[in-house]
């Protein structure tokens, strides 16, 4: 029998604004074992009555950061725990952490490419992961990746995004913003459809390696459609993360 992962305690080293709704919380795990880009955590809040409740959250830092790690949440409007991290959680805080969890949407260098990447709202977060080690491993895998946000002031880690894409070292990043778009926006206008799908992927051929994660349509959407260009079901990958479309 496989022993279950044990709690650990973590302590909040850092909290960033990432957009009006959106975290990131960086934990320091003296026990942190390691883990892949795509895994995640489990964080429980307990109470003094001891109720307590778990929630999973995908871990947004590489792995070759030693002894931390970093989760990003967006804030659930009359959630129990996502509204919890942003309100209350202060720096020194300690938090209940279990993981890694998931050995199925993880991506590492040696697994190679071309990759594709779709990501929805908060479904960015453990393709930044990928991102953030293809780039500390020096790797030049050509890397596609296609992110839906709702507005221009809702796309998590834009500026590192960027400043990544920015390395000329075979990544691109192409935005589409589904509400609200800022003058002069040159990226796509609309919810992720086959066209756009079929654009973004042209270039890296019908073999590319494909993670999709974010809202369960939004997943269910990019996964269809890239069945219907052609790729083949294993080289697809899917995380869904909860009940509403971007
Ligand atoms: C493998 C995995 C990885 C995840 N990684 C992340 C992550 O990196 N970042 C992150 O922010 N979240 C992530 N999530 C979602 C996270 O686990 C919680 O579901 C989310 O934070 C909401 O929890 P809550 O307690 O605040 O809301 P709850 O109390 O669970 O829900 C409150 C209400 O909001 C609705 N709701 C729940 N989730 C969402 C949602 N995503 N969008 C809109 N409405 C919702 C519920 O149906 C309910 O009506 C992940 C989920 C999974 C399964």
């Amino acid at each position: 029998m496989p022993r279950p992962i044990e709690w650990q305690l973590g302590t909040v080293t850092g909290i960033q604004t990432e957009t009006p709704t959106v975290r990131s919380f960086t934990l320091g795990l003296p026990e942190w074992l390691g883990h892949r880009a795509g895994q995640h955590v489990d964080i429980r809040l307990t109470a003094e009555d001891g109720y307590s409740v778990e929630r999973s959250y995908s871990i947004a830092s590489e792995p070759e950061l030693a002894g931390q790690l970093e989760i990003t949440v967006e804030r659930i409007p009359n959630g129990e725990v996502s509204p919890f991290l942003h309100d209350v959680v202060v720096e020194g805080d300690r938090l209940e952490v279990r993981g890694p969890i998931g050995g199925y949407f993880v991506w590492e260098t040696s697994l190679g490419g071309p990759l594709l990447l779709v990501a929805g709202g908060s479904g960015v977060v453990p393709l930044m992961a990928m991102l953030r080690h293809r780039a500390r491993a020096g790797a030049t895998i050509p890397t596609r990746l296609l992110f839906s946000s709702r507005g221009p002031d809702e796309i998590i880690y834009r500026d590192e995004l960027d400043r990544l894409a920015g390395h000329g070292d075979g990544l691109e990043v192409a935005y589409t913003l589904t509400r609200q778009q800022p003058p002069g926006w040159t990226g796509y206008s609309r919810r992720i459809d086959d066209r756009m799908l079929d654009e973004v992927l042209r270039p890296l051929g019908s073999g590319a390696r494909t993670y999709i994660c974010g809202p369960t349509a939004l997943v269910e959407t990019a996964a269809n459609a890239l069945l219907r260009l052609g790729l083949p079901a294993d080289r697809i990958r899917t995380e869904r993360f909860g009940p509403t479309g971007t």
